[in-house]
């Protein structure tokens, strides 16, 4: 491993600053001197990971809550990031974004009330080990407990990276078994950990497992490979998941940095087999809680052709509270963009009700008032307009009584 400065990215743009909307690509970054053919190649990427603070060391000067974090992760949540994500990080910035999702800190020890080992009740609803059936017509497959780098705020912490509280132990025949009986699932999530660090051949055997199933429609798969590991993200990977389809599959990405020309060009490989692409980030503390990031992240993503599906209030998972941001944050997010940027860069904000209560969306209020005769509403210039109700409708019961008429102009007077 090189251990000198890292070399200049490469990079379209004259301004490289944090939030540049250019894509750039951090390569090769500390590891120069390293082979073109070995820096593309997924399993050098994942054989060079960083895994231990000699390395860390050997890289950057960490902070004393970083060396204190990284002597407790091995009981934890492991150590690794790739050198593909690991060159992302600003060396001389402790409070890099990209730092803070992957290098441990020695809050994650400290243990907040609420905070949980399952925060969103998996455990509850797993009728066959490593499958998760909570809501009725849709299933969670975890296939691994391994994924290319590990993000410090990971909601399946106690299993992931094989070093927790709990050991992930899939039993593959048995969910085959559990989803035929089971004719009302017609969707399966393939997660983990992470689904595309199995080889084609094994991925490809647990597609054409599913298919063979004539109930399931519909195959997603949850990933953070191409963010960390775009290298994974091959032509054969690619015409193999053509196979399959209907398949969608859900991404994550953070921050507008984490989308390199590498991870764009993987995206658009995927997107070229017509597998339809979703974000999901994870709103998180000095990382992308505040609207210009989030702004810059939702319109970066569509030009990679990637629509933004949900951002994620940061689940109660045990040693987290340092990552956690404000519910009234995230909400102020969404009212930045709603209307101020394109509808399909719109994410839905939701909170995974803590205990198993599923995703429950979080919006902003633009209904200020709503009888039977009418809804009132703010658009998101804050201007008031009024939308009548069809008379003659039938069942047109209203979510809430008509209040007294000077409270609804106290209502529109506040805005
Ligand atoms: S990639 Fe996903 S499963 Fe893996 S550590 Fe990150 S959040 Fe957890």
């Amino acid at each position: 491993m090189n251990t000198t400065a890292p070399s200049e990215p490469r990079t379209a743009s004259s301004s490289p600053g944090i939030l540049s909307t250019e894509f750039r690509s951090p390569a090769p970054g500390y590891w120069a001197g390293v082979a073109e053919s070995d820096w593309n190649n997924w399993r050098w990427q994942l054989k060079h990971r960083v895994t231990t603070l000699e390395q860390l060391e050997s890289l950057l000067e960490l902070t004393p809550s970083e060396r204190g974090g990284v002597a407790v992760a091995g009981t934890k949540l492991a150590l690794a990031i790739t050198p593909h994500f690991f060159n992302l990080i600003e060396r001389d910035n402790p409070d890099c974004p990209i730092r803070r999702q992957v290098i441990p800190r020695w809050e994650e020890s400290l243990v907040s009330p609420f905070e949980m080992s399952d925060p969103v009740g998996e455990d509850e609803h797993m009728p066959v080990p490593g499958l998760v059936h909570r809501y009725p017509d849709r299933v969670l497959f975890l296939l691994t407990d391994r994924c290319a780098s590990y993000c410090r705020y990971c909601t399946r912490s106690r299993v992931v990276s094989g070093v927790g509280e709990q050991e992930l132990r899939t039993n593959f025949e048995e969910i085959y078994a559990y989803l035929k009986e089971h004719t009302e699932v017609r969707d399966v999530l393939l997660s983990g950990g992470d689904p595309l660090l199995f080889s084609d051949d094994k991925l490809e055997g647990i597609l054409k497992r599913l298919r063979e199933i004539e109930h399931i429609e519909f195959v997603r798969i949850g990933t953070r490979v191409p963010i960390f590991l775009p290298q994974r993200i091959t032509p054969e990977l690619c015409a193999m998941l053509k196979k399959y389809h209907p398949l969608w599959m859900s991404v994550h990405v953070n921050h507008p940095k984490e989308l390199t020309i590498e991870v764009r060009d993987a995206l658009g490989r995927l997107a070229d087999a017509g597998i339809p692409l979703g974000n999901q980030s994870v709103l998180l503390r000095g990382v992308n809680d505040d609207l210009p990031t989030m702004k810059a992240l939702v319109q970066k993503l569509l030009r990679c052709r990637v629509r933004p599906y949900y951002i994620y209030q940061l689940d109660l998972i045990k040693g987290s509270s340092h990552l956690q941001a404000s519910v009234r944050k995230g909400v102020e997010i969404i009212e930045g963009l709603r209307g101020h940027t394109t509808g399909y860069a719109v994410p839905q904000f939701v909170i995974d009700a803590p205990g198993g209560g599923g995703k429950v969306p979080v919006n902003p209020n633009y209904i200020l008032h709503h009888d039977r005769e009418r809804v009132v509403l703010r658009n998101y210039e804050g201007r008031v307009f009024e939308y009548p109700e069809p008379k003659d409708y039938p069942n047109g019961k209203t979510a809430s009584p008509a209040p007294p008429a000077e409270a609804l102009t106290d209502v529109i007077r506040d805005y």
